[in-house]
């Protein structure tokens, strides 16, 4: 288990550092968030012991189940949140992650800018895009997005870093990694995660700054717990 995880950690970086540098970027510029969604907190302990220390998780309970003790053994270690989060999960979401990345209505822009004040800890923010306009997927609306990046910034003042996507699994990724980028860069945001095992590369060609990587590093998951839903 370590050995394997340990090599395909290797053999990600490895690739992640040749697309940077084929696209005139640095390896520095790109950080892995190794998404360790439903697997154990032995195989994170694994990555850990391998020099990994940011990782993502899409559900706010399973991340206050494993995280804490690994927090203990590694106090550097940095956590995302990447999947759809509820209002009322708000303050266990300020307190267990270091990222925020599925910033996406104005409910939760309240909930968040509520729990981070009563916390006094501010994850950073990424705005998730729904670039697909995919009616079933989390995200905000493009056409709803410039009102929505002002309200988070002016209302609520929260600490909004840059932009996330998911793009639709059936579509050529390319389209929603540059719409994410051209968003990005009209607003002064200078973060955009995109990416994930199987098109990680091409998110870098594109201006990743963070890339999502679960499959190629832990494995495949068992059958996976549906996310949290959104209210
Ligand atoms: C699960 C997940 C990933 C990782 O997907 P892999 O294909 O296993 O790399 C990335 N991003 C999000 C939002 C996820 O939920």
């Amino acid at each position: 288990m370590t050995s394997m995880i340990e090599e395909n950690l290797a053999a990600v970086r490895a690739r992640a550092l040749a697309a940077a540098r084929k696209a005139g970027r640095e390896g520095s510029d790109v950080t892995l968030v190794a998404v360790s969604k439903t697997h154990a907190a032995d195989s994170v302990r694994a990555a850990l012991v391998a020099g990994q220390r940011e990782f993502g998780e899409n559900r706010v309970q399973e991340a206050m189940s494993k995280f804490p003790a690994l927090r203990a053994e590694f106090p550097d270690l940095r956590l995302h949140l990447i999947g759809p989060l509820q209002t009322n999960k708000a303050v266990d979401a300020v307190q267990t992650f270091d990222v925020i990345q599925s910033l996406d209505r104005p409910k939760l822009a309240a909930s968040l800018a509520g729990a981070m004040n009563r916390l006094q800890r501010r994850p950073d923010c990424y705005i998730q895009v729904n670039t697909g306009e995919e009616s079933q997927k989390a995200g905000i609306a493009p056409s709803l997005f410039e009102s929505f990046l002002v309200e988070c910034r002016e209302r609520y003042a929260l600490p909004v870093v840059g932009l996330m996507c998911i793009p639709p699994v059936d579509e050529h990724p390319d389209r929603h990694f540059s719409q994410l980028r051209d968003l990005a860069r009209r607003h002064g945001l200078t973060r955009l995660s995109m990416g994930m095992s199987g098109d990680f590369e091409t998110a870098i060609a594109f201006g990743a700054t963070a890339v999502r990587v679960g499959t190629a590093i832990f494995g495949m998951r068992a059958t996976a717990p549906a996310p949290d839903t959104r209210d």
